[in-house]
Order: C-alpha cells, then structure tokens, then sequence
C-alpha cells in the first residue's frame, strides 16, 4: 500500500517533469517501460536509456516531418518507392548518397536522362533522405529559382538571399533546360552555383546532357564556368530508357525520347 502511494506520486512527478521539460512522451514512455523493465530486470541505466532513447526517435521523426514539409517538393517519394530494377545501373550510387554524407562535404548530385526515368523522384527522395538525417532543403525548378533570384536582385537584397539560401544544407534544382534562360537569369543562376560552389550541395536534374547546357544559358562561357563548378565535387548519374510514366501502356516510342537519347549517345 505505502509503496504503490509512492510509485503514484513519482508518476505524478514524472509527469510534471516531462511537462517541464516539453517532453510529455516521456511520461507514456516511462510508465510502459517501467514494467518491462521490471520483469527483465533491466538496470536502472538501461531503463533510463530505454525512456530517452524512445524521446529522441520521436524528436527525429517530428524533425524530419517538418524539414520535409517545408523543403516543398512537389510530391513526397521516397527511395523506398523506386523500382530499381528500372534503372539497374545507379542503384549501388543512390544507396550511398542517401547516408548524406555528401551534405557534410558540399558535394553536388547531377541527374541527367530523358522525362519520365526518375530524375525529379531521385531528387526528391534524396532529399527526404537527407530531411531524415538533420539538414535542411529546399525544392524549385530551375524556373521558380530564377524568378525567387529575379525578385530579390530587383528589390536589391540579392546577396542577403544567398547567404539565406547558404543555410540550407540542400538545394534541388529541377528541371534544367526545359526552358532557356535569358542572359541576366543565367547570370542569377551562375551567382547561385558560385555561391554554393564548396560551401553547400546543390542537386540538379536535366533532360539535357550537358552539352546542351550552352543552348540553355545561352552562352557557351557561361555555361563552361557553371558545370565545371557543379561538377568539381559531384556525382553525375545518368538514368536511361522508357519514361517509367508510360509503362505498359504500350507506347515506348515518345519522338522527344528518341531525340534525347540519340543526343546523349
Ligand atoms: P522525370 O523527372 O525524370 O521526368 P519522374 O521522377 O517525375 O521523372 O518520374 C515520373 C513518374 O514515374 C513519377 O510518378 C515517379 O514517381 C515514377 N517513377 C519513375 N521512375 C520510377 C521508378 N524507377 N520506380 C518507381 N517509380 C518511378
Ligand atoms: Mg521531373
């Protein structure tokens, strides 16, 4: 009697503790723990762990949730989702890139390969992976940058803009080369590859192989400045074949395909 009134009221304190603490999960964790512990006879640092341990994952998975809502991708795939027997050829490289280590380095991943391989999916779920590991990313097109790099150069902050976007661990650029750019959209975009060059990682993705590049910046200078700096430290994977969007629909045979890989070849 005398000790189950004293077990309540540690719950009782536990609870108020967690509350401090902002950590109320504790207090479900170290009641459902504590009988476990009690029937295997865990030591009270291997409880103390337990109790922790379940706290953190948690901290973790909310983390990584909002780091991958606010990165906005456009759908949230991830690597799981990809069939690799689809794209055979980059299975071994997407499977290390995804422990993250290419963040902590400010190494870039370049996707190339005809529409529908995969590109915007890897890109995404590289970035969920690395949501997953603690660092923050942001998703566009090639597009919504320039105009995001348009609107901040006219209102005069375009440095201030870069430094901002240095924070983030990752940023996805999706889409080069569906559209051209104008010369001053290539110039932003130049500044914003200079300004990651060594620093942060960039992943890009494009239909294009990069001697295309020049028709899209429109200018071959350019161009040349810009992929030896993305290139310099940077996994280039090139994803082959049918649009995975048309499969088993009997149509293997999209014109733009047959352009894209005869160029590439
Ligand atoms: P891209 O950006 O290269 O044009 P996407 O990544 O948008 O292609 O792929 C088109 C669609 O097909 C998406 O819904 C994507 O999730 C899916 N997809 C493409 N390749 C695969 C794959 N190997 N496994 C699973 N889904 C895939
Ligand atoms: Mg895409």
């Amino acid at each position: 009697m005398m000790a189950a009134a004293k077990t309540s009221e540690t719950v009782k304190h536990i609870t108020y503790l967690a509350g401090v603490l902002k950590a109320p999960r504790i207090t479900e964790a170290a009641a459902r723990l504590a009988d476990q512990a009690r029937d295997a006879n865990w030591t009270h640092e291997d409880y103390l762990a337990a109790v922790l341990d379940r706290e953190v994952a948690a901290r973790n998975a909310s983390g990584a949730r909002l780091r991958i809502k606010a990165a906005g991708f456009p759908a949230v795939k991830t690597l799981e989702d990809f069939d690799f027997d689809a794209q055979p050829a980059v299975r071994n490289q997407i499977t290390a890139l995804s422990s993250g280590a290419f963040l902590t380095e400010a190494r870039n991943i370049v996707l190339l390969g005809p529409p529908g391989t995969g590109k915007t999916h890897l890109a995404t779920a590289l970035g969920v992976a690395a949501a997953g590991h603690g660092h923050r990313g942001l998703f566009a097109t090639a597009t919504d940058w320039i105009t995001r790099l348009t609107e901040a150069h006219h209102a005069g902050r375009l440095a201030a803009e870069l430094a901002k976007l240095r924070r983030y661990g990752l940023i996805i650029v999706d889409e080069v080369g569906y559209l051209p750019f104008e010369q001053d959209a290539a110039n932003l975009f130049f500044q914003l590859v200079s300004s990651r060059y060594e620093h942060a990682s960039l992943v890009l993705t494009s239909n294009l192989p990069f001697s295309g590049w020049a028709g899209v910046f429109g200018d071959q200078v350019v161009a040349a400045a810009m992929i030896d700096r993305i290139v310099h430290h940077a996994d280039v994977l090139t994803l082959k074949g049918a649009s995975y969007r048309l499969r088993g629909r009997g149509i293997d045979s999209l014109p733009s395909i047959r352009t894209t890989t005869e160029t590439e070849n």
